[in-house]
């Protein structure tokens, strides 16, 4: 089945389109986090960056770069956070790949992605472990 965002490409449910081109397309996400949240989606339907070509997901990362600048423009919004959400455990509801935009406009904003630091439970030699092992699983 097709997910809900094939959907507005196929323009079979409506939605405030801001970009598209052969590849990629951007919309207003329904739910505007902050004032002006965006959505970039390539057009192939991909289910999350673990099956995304790496050439699509930079042509997406290219339009989110040029949509955040419109956006800081179109709002005046100076802070951004450049989301993407993959797996249920991360969060992700719409199984299409997709970068959100959402600018931030005061210290209200600030705290909503506060990660937790684990730094003081980690050796030296863990680090080293998880470095050698993401080398590893990239030859
Ligand atoms: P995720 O939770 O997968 O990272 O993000 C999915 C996003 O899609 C949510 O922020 C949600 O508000 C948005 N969304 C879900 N359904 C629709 C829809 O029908 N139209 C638009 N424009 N956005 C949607």
């Amino acid at each position: 089945m097709p997910s809900i965002f094939s959907k507005i490409i196929l323009r079979e449910i409506p939605a405030h389109i801001v970009y598209e081109d052969d590849q990629v397309i951007a919309f207003l996400d329904i739910s505007q986090a902050t004032k002006g949240h965006t959505l970039v989606v390539p057009k192939v339907e991909y289910k999350d960056i673990f099956e995304v070509p790496e050439k699509t997901s930079s042509r997406v990362f290219e339009v989110a770069t040029k949509l955040a600048k419109a956006i800081q423009k179109a709002f005046g919004a100076h802070a951004m956070n450049i989301l993407s959400n993959n797996g249920e455990y991360a969060g992700q509801t719409v199984f299409h790949f997709h970068i959100h935009l959402i600018p931030r406009y005061d210290k209200a904003d600030e705290n909503l992605f506060k990660l937790k630091n684990n730094q003081g439970n980690l050796t030296p030699d863990e680090y080293k472990e998880r470095a050698r092992l993401i080398k590893e699983a990239l030859s």
